[in-house]
């Protein structure tokens, strides 16, 4: 952000509020207050707060669980970005993606440290992987090492059962979620499956990735402590694809996994109608290509969020929930600009039309009137 950017104007219906409005940039921050000079970027269009991929991974080679060299991790943020994605929350990577902090045109990158997950009970590579008794304690490295989150592998198949089955025990995550709120941090968890889901929730977890086993039960306590759920159905899409590949030797885990699948959008209707905050996260990294936020929200949509709320679930409230502003006084100027009105049809979403990170444009340029 450079006190020498120019200042521009921007006018148009502003979300969540629906106003129409002067918007200004100066110094890379709104004001509402016309600046004089200010060049105008943007005129009747639709004003959206950045968006938010909240479940994705920078560094996270596609396909596979190696590293990416910070080049490659730099262009998936630069992916991120041409979605509309100005901030997203790193759900685990074995990269230290630091240095992207230094260029303040890429997306904010909420990072989670790295997974945590059960000795082999997960993607090779990806994690550190660790015995329960050494869980608490690596917690507290992981929150030390993130930013403001920790993020734990609830469940993954576990080969002598032949089916998905939780990774720790119950007052071992427990000592471990209070460790990390002890760090100030908050704590999210993969699972798909059912099992591992009470001790995490009654443990006080403060999110939920992916969530496919939750029950009216789980879902109602969760709405009760607000723990949110971040659904990723994008990459509940491959749940199909992950039976079929263990089938042969795994078919229990096999059909569990077809199972969650086709309960998958009934839970994630039953959670956002029980007034579980439910956050749009593509998973992109490893088997999802960034840039597909435009996809979840869609997809929340067809599970059965009103358009509106897919959409702040990819915006506004998700922001507010990772502490992030909207379009405000002295905001920085993180916007997305399109030229309909995207609550009314999503697939606008698709086609940004304007994108300011910082107050500074960042494309399209050449569609700049
Ligand atoms: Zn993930």
């Amino acid at each position: 952000m450079s006190p020498s950017l120019p200042p521009l104007h921007l006018s148009g219906v502003v979300l969540p509020e629906g106003e129409h409005r002067d918007v200004w940039v100066r110094e890379g921050r709104f004001t509402f207050e016309p600046v004089p000079d200010a060049e105008t970027v943007s005129r009747g269009g639709w004003m959206v707060p950045g968006l938010v991929d909240a479940h994705c991974h920078v560094g996270i080679l596609r396909g596979g669980g190696h590293a990416e060299d910070l080049s490659g991790a730099r262009a998936q943020a630069l992916t991120e970005r041409e979605a509309g994605v100005l901030a997203l929350r790193d759900c685990g990577s074995p990269v230290d993606t630091r240095a992207l902090d230094d260029d303040p045109d890429l997306p904010t990158i909420i990072r989670a440290g790295r997974h945590i997950a059960r000795t082999r009970r997960y993607i090779p590579g990806l994690g550190v992987e660790v015995e329960p008794e050494d869980l608490v304690e690596q917690t507290r490295v992981q929150a030390r090492r993130g930013d403001g989150w920790v993020k734990l592998v609830g469940d993954w198949i576990d080969r002598s059962v032949g089916d998905l089955a939780p990774e720790w025990p119950a007052d071992v995550v427990a000592a471990a979620i209070a460790a990390a709120h002890e760090e100030g941090a908050r704590v999210t968890a993969h699972t798909f499956g059912t099992d591992a889901l009470p001790a995490l929730i009654a443990a006080g977890i403060d999110c939920i990735e992916h969530g496919t086993g939750l029950t009216e039960e789980l879902i109602g306590e969760m709405a009760a402590r607000g723990t949110a759920v971040v659904p990723t159905l994008v990459n509940v899409e491959n749940f199909p694809g992950f039976a079929a590949a263990g089938e042969k030797k795994f078919p229990t885990y096999a059909s569990t996994m077809r199972r969650l699948y086709a309960n998958s959008g009934a839970v994630v209707r039953a959670a956002f109608e029980a007034g579980v905050p439910v956050f749009a996260g593509t998973d992109a990294g490893g088997g999802i290509e960034h840039g597909s936020i435009a996809q979840e929200v869609r997809a929340l949509h067809a599970a059965g969020l009103p358009a509106e709320a897919a959409l702040a679930a990819a915006s506004w409230t998700a922001r507010s929930w990772l502490g992030l502003p909207c379009i405000e006084e002295g905001a920085p100027a993180d916007v997305v600009g399109y030229d309909a009105d995207p609550r009314a049809d999503l697939d606008v979403l698709a086609r940004p039309t304007l994108i300011l990170r910082n107050g500074h444009l960042v494309s399209p340029v050449d569609q700049v009137t």
